[in-house]
C-alpha cells in the first residue's frame, strides 16, 4: 500500500493521506503539485508533503485524481521553512501554502470567482447579500459557487454574481487548469532556401512587381544587420510601414519563416552595466568589519546613520556572493521597493536582478519563481517585499533585510502572521548563508541581539561626502499658540523657513502622521461626533470627497449637514490630517506647487512612481505625506522637513509607541539635506521637553535604546520577554466575553500572572464583531515549544465547548 499525506491549501489542523499506486509513488517526490478530492465534491491542489505506506486509522484514504508536476515547484528547504512558520506562528501548513505559492499554481477545478483588484468599490453601495460575498472575498482569495451558496444560504445566487459584475466588483475565472500561460512573441526570419546570395537575388527580383513585400524583405535585411537579434513581427510592421497582412502573405508564400519566443514579462531592457561606487573611508570599514562578523555570526546589524552609504555597502556584499555562484535575497518594505532603488540595482547588476512585489500581477509572480527555482541567471538577486521570503531559493548566500525596523515585514492579516526579518534569519540558517540587517534606527529586538551578542555589529556614523546630519529644531506649538504666532498648523518659524527653502529654489516634505490623528467631526453644541455603524470608532471627515469615512471597515457616507443628536448645525472639524495640510500649504504658498503622498493618493500599480517621479523632477515643491514617506526614500533636493504634530505619535496606546515615534520622526528627518548642504527640521509639538524628542534631537539612538529598555524589564515586554496575543471575535459581546473568561481562566493555571487581560483592545468592535484580547508573556528561560503545545492543548479543549465553537480564535505570536 502506497500514501501520500498532502497539504491543500486551507486551514486543516492536520495534512490528509490520500491512495497512491506503486507507480505513482515510485513517481512522486516531495514538493510536488497533485489534485486530490476533498469532502463531497471539492478538488484541490495539494503539495506532496510525505510518501510512505501507513494507512490512516481513522479515514479510508481516497485516490489522487492527478499528478499535475514532473518535478517539485517546492524544493525541500522550503518545506522545511512551511513547517518552521507553522509550528512557531502556530498557523496550519495550509495557511503557509496560500501564501507562499503564487495563486496561479494553484489549480481548480470550478468555476472561480475573485476580487477585481483593479477596481475600488464604495462598500456602502453594495447591497447586503452582495457585500456578504465581496467581504468573504477579503479573507478569502477566491470563492467557489457553492461558497457563495453557503455564505449566503440559499441555491440561487447567479443573480448577486450578476450584479457584482455589473458593477466590476469581481471577475470569474472559467474552470482553467494551468492558469500560467508564458507570454509568447511572434518572430519572422528569412526562409533558409533564400540564404544563397543567388536565390535571394532572384527572390528580389520576383518580388519586382509587389514593391511593398519587397520593402519588407528589404527592412528586415537592414534591421536585422543593425542589431543581429531575431526580429519581433512587430518591429517588423513598424519599421517597414508595412501592414500585417502583408507579412502574412510573406509568411503564406515562405518566403518568411514564422516562430514565437517566450519572453519575460518583466524584463530589463538596459545596456551595459555601471561599475560599482569606490566606498568611502567609512563605508570601507564597515565592509570589512561586515565580512569579520559574519566569520562569528550568521547575522549582523548595520547601524548606519540615513544617507550614509548603506545601499553602495550592501552592493559590494552582493557582488561577492555573485562571483560565488550564489543568490542573494534583498527584502525591503513594500513602499521602498521603487524604480528609484531598483534602477539602481539594476545599473550594475544589469538582468541579474529580479523585482517581486505584490502589485506585480501572477503571471510575473510565477515567472520570477521560475527563474529563482531554476537558478536561473535572471534571477541571482530577488529584489523583494516581506512575501519574497517564500521563493524557491537554491542557494542562497545572502539576505539582506533593509529598513529591518519597519513593522511593515510583519503580516497581521490572515495567517501565517510571520514576521519576514525573523523567518529571513531562519531561512539563511537552512542555507548557510548570512543575513545583513541594515538600519539607521534599528528595532530594539536586533539591537539588544546585538548587545547580547547573538548578532555581530557595525556602525557608520558618518553621511557620504561629510554632509552633516540635519539641525533639528523643537517647536513649541502650545507657546505659539499662546502668542497667537499660528496661522493654522503651521508655526511662525515654520513658515519662515518654508519661505526661506522656496526661495532657494530648494524642496521640502511636510510630515503628518495618519495614525489615530484623522480629521473627525463634534457638535459643538453637545459634543456628539458621527460614528461607524459597524465599529466602535468615530467617522473621519474626507474633505475633498464631502464623505465620512471608516478607515476600519470602508464604511462611507456622505458629509452631514446636522448634528445627528442634537441637530446643530455648529460642526467642528476636530484634528488634521493630510489634506488639511495640504490645503492650508496651498493657501500659504499660493505660488508653489503642493503634492500629497497618502493611501489616497497612492493606489494602483504605478501610485507611488507617479508622486516620487514628479517630486524627483522637482515638478512639486511641496510634498505633504504619511508615515510613507519614511521608507528609505533618496531625494537630492529637500532641504526643510517639517513635522507638523509629534505628539498624536507619542502618545498612542501601544508598549512600542515611543521606539515607533523616534524610529519615523528620526527616518523623516533623515529625507533632509542627503547631497552637499546641511538639512534644517522642525518639529512641531505641545511637549518639547518629551525624553523621546530630545533624543530625537540629538540623534541619541543608544539613549533612546536605554531609556525603553527600562521599561521593557519594568513591564516585561519585548525583547525581554516574548509575547503571544490570542484574539477572540464574535458578534454577541456576551457569547465573547464569556469565552475570553474561560479561556483567560484555564491560562493562567499554566502561566499564572504572565496571562494578561481578557481586555477589550481600545477599539472593541469592527466589522460588528467584538474583539477581546488576552497577552501571555514568555520569559526567556520558559520553554516556548512547551509554552505552544500548552496553547495549543488548551486551544482544543476550548473548541471541544459546543457554546465556544462559533468564537474565532486567533493567534499572534511575537505580535509586532
Ligand atoms: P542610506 O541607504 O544609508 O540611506 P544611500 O546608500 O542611499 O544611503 O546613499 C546616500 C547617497 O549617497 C546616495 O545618493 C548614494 O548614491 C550616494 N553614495 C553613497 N555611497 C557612495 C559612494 N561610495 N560613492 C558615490 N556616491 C555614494
Ligand atoms: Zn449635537
Ligand atoms: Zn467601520
Amino acid at each position: 500500500m502506497y500514501f501520500i499525506d498532502v497539504i491543500i491549501p486551507i486551514p486543516l489542523k492536520r495534512l490528509f493521506t490520500y491512495r497512491v499506486t506503486k507507480s505513482e509513488s515510485d513517481f512522486l517526490k516531495r514538493g510536488m503539485r497533485v489534485a486530490v478530492p476533498f469532502g463531497k465534491s471539492k478538488v484541490y491542489t495539494g503539495i506532496v508533503f510525505k510518501i510512505h505506506n501507513d494507512a490512516p486509522t481513522a479515514y479510508e484514504a481516497k485516490d489522487i485524481q492527478q499528478i499535475l508536476d514532473n518535478q517539485p515547484v517546492v524544493n525541500e528547504k522550503q518545506l522545511d521553512l512551511w513547517q518552521w512558520i507553522s509550528d512557531y506562528y502556530l498557523c496550519t501548513l495550509g495557511d503557509v501554502m496560500r501564501a507562499a505559492l503564487p495563486n496561479a499554481f494553484i489549480l481548480e477545478s470550478e468555476t472561480n470567482i475573485i476580487k477585481n483588484k483593479e477596481k475600488t468599490i464604495d462598500e456602502s453601495e453594495l447591497k447586503d447579500d452582495e457585500f456578504l460575498v465581496y467581504d468573504a472575498l477579503h479573507h478569502q482569495s477566491s470563492l467557489k459557487i457553492h461558497d457563495i451558496v453557503n455564505i449566503l444560504d440559499k441555491n440561487n445566487v447567479l443573480s448577486v454574481i450578476n450584479r457584482l459584475l455589473d458593477k466590476d466588483a469581481i471577475i470569474v475565472e472559467e474552470e482553467i487548469y494551468e492558469k500560467y500561460k508564458p507570454k509568447l512573441v511572434r518572430y519572422v526570419k528569412l526562409n533558409a532556401t533564400y540564404s544563397a546570395e543567388a536565390s535571394l537575388h532572384q527572390l528580389l527580383n520576383d518580388l519586382s512587381r509587389a514593391p511593398k513585400q519587397r520593402d519588407v524583405i528589404m527592412t528586415l535585411f537592414s534591421v536585422s544587420a543593425k542589431t543581429k537579434k531575431p526580429i519581433k513581427v512587430t518591429d517588423l510592421v513598424a519599421e517597414s510601414g508595412a501592414s500585417s497582412s502583408i507579412i502574412k502573405s510573406l509568411i503564406d508564400k515562405g518566403v518568411l519563416e514564422e516562430y514565437h519566443i517566450q519572453t519575460d514579462r518583466v524584463q530589463y531592457s538596459g545596456e551595459e552595466n555601471e561599475a560599482t561606487k569606490t566606498l568611502n573611508a567609512y563605508q570601507e570599514k564597515a565592509l570589512v568589519e561586515i565580512k569579520i562578523a559574519f566569520k562569528t555570526f550568521n547575522t549582523t546589524l548595520l547601524h548606519g546613520v540615513t544617507s550614509s552609504g548603506k545601499t553602495e555597502v550592501y552592493v559590494k556584499l552582493i557582488e561577492d556572493v555573485l562571483k560565488q555562484g550564489r543568490q542573494v535575497l534583498y527584502l525591503l518594505p513594500e513602499i521602498a521597493l521603487t524604480t528609484q532603488l531598483i534602477t539602481r540595482l539594476q545599473n550594475y547588476f544589469g538582468e541579474k536582478v529580479a523585482v517581486f512585489h505584490s502589485k506585480y500581477s501572477s503571471h510575473e509572480r510565477v515567472e520570477v519563481w521560475n527563474h529563482v527555482l531554476s537558478n536561473s541567471a535572471k534571477a541571482q538577486i530577488v529584489l523583494g517585499a516581506r512575501s519574497s521570503i517564500f521563493l524557491p531559493f537554491k542557494d542562497l548566500g545572502l539576505i539582506i533585510v533593509d529598513e529591518e525596523h519597519e513593522q511593515s515585514f510583519k503580516q497581521f492579516d490572515p495567517a501565517p502572521r510571520y514576521h519576514a526579518r525573523d523567518t529571513a534569519v531562519v531561512l539563511a540558517h537552512m542555507h548557510k548563508s548570512k543575513v545583513l540587517l541594515g538600519s539607521a534606527t534599528p528595532s530594539l529586538e536586533s539591537f539588544f541581539n546585538a548587545k547580547q551578542n547573538k548578532y555581530g555589529f557595525v556602525e557608520i556614523k558618518q553621511r557620504y561626502n561629510n554632509v552633516l546630519m540635519p539641525d533639528i529644531e523643537l517647536v513649541d506649538i502650545k507657546e505659539k499658540h499662546k502668542k497667537k504666532l499660528m496661522r493654522g498648523h503651521f508655526s511662525d518659524r515654520l513658515i519662515e523657513e518654508m519661505t526661506e527653502t522656496l526661495a532657494e529654489g530648494q524642496q521640502i516634505i511636510l510630515f503628518q502622521n495618519r495614525r489615530g490623528f484623522s480629521p473627525i467631526i463634534e457638535c459643538n453644541t453637545c459634543g456628539h461626533s458621527p460614528q461607524c455603524p459597524n465599529c466602535d470608532v468615530s467617522l473621519t471627515y474626507h474633505q475633498y470627497r464631502k464623505q465620512l469615512r471608516c478607515h476600519y471597515c470602508g464604511y462611507v457616507s456622505v458629509m452631514i449637514k446636522n448634528c445627528a443628536a442634537c441637530g446643530s448645525s455648529e460642526l467642528d472639524n476636530k484634528g488634521f490630517g493630510t489634506e488639511q495640510i495640504e490645503e492650508e500649504a496651498k493657501m500659504l504658498f499660493p505660488d508653489h506647487k503642493v503634492g500629497r503622498m497618502d493611501l489616497d493618493t497612492t493606489r494602483g500599480k504605478y501610485g507611488y512612481e507617479k508622486i516620487i517621479t514628479s517630486f524627483e523632477q522637482q515638478e512639486v515643491d511641496i510634498l505633504v505625506g504619511t508615515q510613507m514617506l519614511t521608507k528609505g526614500l533618496d531625494f537630492r533636493n529637500v532641504k526643510l522637513v517639517g513635522v507638523m504634530n509629534a505628539d498624536n505619535m507619542l502618545n498612542f496606546p501601544d508598549f512600542r509607541a515611543h521606539e515607533r515615534s523616534f524610529q519615523l520622526i528620526l527616518q523623516v528627518s533623515g529625507r533632509a539635506g542627503r547631497t552637499d548642504k546641511r538639512g534644517k527640521v522642525l518639529i512641531q509639538t505641545y511637549n518639547p521637553y518629551h525624553n523621546i524628542l530630545q533624543q530625537v534631537s540629538t540623534n541619541n539612538y543608544v539613549g533612546m535604546y536605554k531609556e525603553q529598555m527600562d521599561d521593557r524589564y519594568n513591564f516585561k515586554y519585548p525583547p525581554v520577554y516574548k509575547q503571544i496575543k490570542i484574539t477572540l471575535k464574535h458578534k454577541d459581546f456576551n457569547k465573547v466575553e464569556v469565552a475570553a473568561n474561560w479561556l483567560a481562566k484555564s491560562l493562567r493555571l499554566f502561566f499564572k500572572d504572565n496571562v494578561l487581560g481578557p481586555e477589550s483592545p481600545p477599539i472593541a468592535r469592527i466589522r460588528n464583531q467584538f474583539h477581546k484580547n488576552i497577552l501571555i508573556k514568555i520569559p526567556k528561560q520558559q520553554s516556548l515549544v512547551k509554552t505552544k503545545e500548552a496553547i495549543i492543548k488548551l486551544n482544543n479543549s476550548f473548541f471541544s465547548i459546543k457554546d465556544f465553537r462559533s468564537v474565532k480564535i486567533i493567534l499572534n505570536v511575537d505580535n509586532f
